[in-house]
């Protein structure tokens, strides 16, 4: 499912700036439970994770999906480098 032949495979949200060397790998979750999370990767960064609009304050069931939206990232990162 990946948006060009270049990217991993859990690349479902590709951006392309102008320049060639301006693309990033980008995939997103996003949940009423706990906000957004977003992992992206470049070849000079790496696989970055970011935290966007997360919640402070989580149950125990919110935090849990967190943590999994968290790790599937991770193990995507994982399985690609
Ligand atoms: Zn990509």
């Amino acid at each position: 499912m990946s948006v060009l032949p270049s990217c991993p495979a859990w690349c479902t949200d590709h951006r392309q700036a102008g320049h060639p060397d301006d693309s990033l790998c980008r995939t997103r979750s996003v949940s009423d439970a706990y906000g957004e999370t977003v992992m992206t990767y470049t070849p000079d960064e790496g696989a970055i994770v970011w935290l966007y609009n997360t919640r402070d304050e989580l149950t125990v069931d919110e935090a849990e999906q967190l943590a999994r939206a968290l790790l599937a990232q991770v193990a995507a990162a994982r399985s690609t480098s």
